[in-house]
C-alpha cells in the first residue's frame, strides 16, 4: 500500500478537525476525476509500518481532531490493509470518528468480504462515483449529487440506507 498524501489537520473531509490520509490507487476512472495523479497503486511513498505507526502515534496523540478520514484514490481497492490500520486507531482512540471515502457504493463494499471488514471499522462513508453530471459545489463534503453521506452505525442498525443527518457527528 502506497500513501498518496497527509494532511495533519483538515476541515474539508468530514465534520470537524480531521486527519486525512490519501491512500494511493484508484481503478474507478471517473472522467473529471479530482485526483487523476492518485490512480496508481504506486503513486507517492511507501506506506511502510514505520511511517503507518508513525502517523498512528500523531494522531492517537492529537489533542483537538475529532477523527481521521481515508481518502484517496480508493482506500477500499486495499482495504485489507487500511482495516488493519484502522483497528488500531480504534483501538487506541474509540473515542474519535472515521470517515472514508470510496467510488464503490456502499451495496457494493458490503457484498465484499474485505471491503465489509474496513466498512464496519467507519462511522461515515461517502460514497458512488464522481459523475461530472451531477457535479454540485454547494454540497458538503461531496463533489457530487449521487455520492451519499452515509450514517453507517444507523445503516447497520436499521438494514437500510441511512444518510448523515450533518448535526449528529
Ligand atoms: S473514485 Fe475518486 S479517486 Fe477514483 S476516479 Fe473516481 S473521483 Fe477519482
Amino acid at each position: 500500500m502506497n500513501l498518496f498524501g497527509y494532511i495533519p489537520e483538515s476541515v474539508n473531509e468530514g465534520t470537524g478537525l480531521r486527519a486525512v490520509l490519501f491512500i494511493s490507487g484508484c481503478r474507478h476512472a471517473c472522467p473529471g476525476c479530482f485526483s487523476p495523479d492518485s490512480w496508481s497503486f504506486r503513486a507517492g511513498e511507501p506506506f511502510t509500518e514505520e511511517r503507518q505507526q508513525q502517523i498512528l502515534h500523531e494522531v492517537t496523540n492529537h489533542p483537538l481532531l475529532d477523527g481521521v478520514t481515508l481518502c484517496g484514490g480508493d482506500p477500499f481497492f486495499s482495504a485489507a490493509a487500511c482495516t488493519r490500520w484502522v483497528r488500531q486507531f480504534r483501538d487506541a482512540r474509540p473515542d474519535l470518528t472515521v470517515w472514508a471515502y470510496t467510488g464503490f457504493e456502499y451495496e457494493e463494499l458490503i457484498a465484499d468480504p474485505e471491503r465489509a471488514e474496513l466498512a464496519q471499522l467507519c462511522d461515515v462513508i461517502i460514497d458512488g462515483r464522481y459523475l461530472a453530471a451531477e457535479r454540485d459545489v454547494s454540497l458538503p463534503f461531496r463533489g457530487s449529487r449521487n455520492q451519499r453521506l452515509i450514517d453507517v452505525r444507523a445503516t447497520q442498525a436499521s438494514g437500510n440506507i441511512v444518510t448523515l443527518h450533518l448535526g449528529a457527528v
